[in-house]
């Protein structure tokens, strides 16, 4: 009879507790799920984190950039100093 006393507590503290346990999450402090990864401006070759990148669509292909300046001479043509 103690025993399915002590069964019983066990129960109602994992349903008080699970949602708590459920709802915690660690946050990341970029938001995601996944660490942000370094891309490379293929301008300068200044490696960038892709969430503060500059993205570009080139011919379907995404590029990252580490300024607006970079973006614009890598579209007109220019090279790298
Ligand atoms: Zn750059």
């Amino acid at each position: 009879m103690r025993a399915l006393l002590v069964l019983a507590g066990l129960i109602l503290c994992f349903i008080i507790l699970s949602p708590m346990l459920r709802g915690w999450r660690p946050r990341l402090p970029w938001g995601g799920d996944r660490p942000d990864q370094l891309v490379k401006d293929p301008f300068c070759g200044t490696y960038v984190l892709r969430s503060k990148a500059l993205r570009r669509e080139s011919g379907g292909e995404a590029l990252h950039f580490c300024s607006a300046d970079c973006a614009a001479r890598f579209a007109r043509g220019e090279r790298p100093i």
